[in-house]
């Protein structure tokens, strides 16, 4: 008897502490760590980038800083914020790598479904196919007879195994039947760095890191990866790749927010209800927008539905990805 006492005792006082953390969230002079599991200067960057800035007013002015974990197709950043204490002050924006890496690696230091709180969805991301400027291909179809004639020679850049540059690379090498070199990075920003210097011959890349560079024709652009063409005006002259001759060829990514599993409910609810605000405020909607994205504008916003969402992802990909034979240790 006397030891339930105890026990409930200090359960009672665990719950009133976190009850008074979750009431001040966010604390006067506290710092929320972004934790990107990419490179600096990519497009999950700057998605959590521009987030953090619409973020801040909804959370009474609070600084954020983002910590590029980078490497291992997001892995290693995922990790880190599974580890990290639950108490909001350390979140992840990663993308749709939360679906395609359980399908890709043998083991997993995180278990994607539970060591994680869904906090909601951010945007939808499609993805562009673009070459190095070096290239005479002037067009998909000169590509794909350059892609053919060089069998085995062309460097496919990704950010990793699991990453959405490694799946949008995965499904094109199938469509085309060719086998590529990948060579992967820590992130689509230095693999862009390395396209520039004519290292590598092409990348799959979201539009959000990819815009700019294609309006500024420092990069070839071969196509994009809707199925319709896009309505932003650097991109709307873009063929999609299934008017190309790439029947079906569809892959849009998304991001997400995430905290550590255990984050106190009231604590969560001011996240989420931070998100919903940030989602609807006009300059990251403009600055999105004008990079192709889409911000998120329904149910999978809330919780519950964004882990819904991400579980019909791994169901989605994961067949793609097993037939293709790719696993990671
Ligand atoms: N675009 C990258 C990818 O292919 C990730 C990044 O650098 O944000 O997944």
């Amino acid at each position: 008897m006397k030891k339930l006492l105890a026990l409930t005792a200090v359960a009672v006082a665990t719950l009133t502490a976190q009850t008074a953390q979750a009431e001040d969230f966010p604390g006067k002079d506290k710092v929320i760590t972004i934790v990107v599991p990419f490179a600096a200067g990519g497009p999950t960057d700057r998605v959590a980038r521009d987030l953090a800035e619409a973020l801040r007013k909804p959370l009474g002015g609070v600084s954020i800083v983002i910590d590029n974990a980078a490497g291992a197709g997001s892995t290693i950043g995922n990790a880190k914020v599974a580890r990290a204490r639950p108490d909001g002050y350390t979140l992840l924006v990663t993308h749709v790598g939360m679906a395609t890496t359980p399908v890709l690696y043998r083991k997993l230091p995180y278990n994607y479904e539970t060591d994680f709180e869904y906090l909601g969805m951010i945007n939808d991301v499609p993805m562009t196919l673009i070459g190095k400027p070096q290239l005479e291909a002037r067009n998909f179809s000169e590509l794909r007879s350059w892609i053919t004639k060089n069998s085995g020679k062309v460097n496919l850049g990704n950010a990793g195994i699991g990453s959405a540059s490694h799946l949008c690379g995965l499904l094109f090498q199938s469509e085309l039947k060719a086998e590529m070199t990948t060579v992967p990075y820590k992130g689509t920003a230095p693999a862009i760095a390395d396209l520039l210097g004519g290292q590598i011959d092409i990348l799959c890349d979201q539009t959000t890191n990819t815009t700019s560079q294609i309006e500024a024709k420092k990069v070839k652009a071969y196509g994009v990866t809707t199925m319709k063409r896009l309505t932003t005006p650097a991109l709307k002259d873009l063929p999609t790749l299934d008017e190309s001759g790439l029947k079906n060829f569809q892959v849009t990514i998304w991001h997400g927010l995430y905290a550590p599993k255990g984050t106190p409910a009231p604590v969560l609810k001011a996240l989420n209800d931070a998100l919903k605000v940030a989602l609807k405020d006009p300059e990251f909607i403009t600055k999105e927008e004008g990079l192709g994205a889409v911000i998120v504008n329904d149910k999978r916003v809330e919780p519950a539905e964004h882990k819904k969402f991400v579980m019909s992802e791994v169901a989605r990909f994961g067949p793609v990805i097993k037939a293709a034979g790719v696993y990671a240790d």
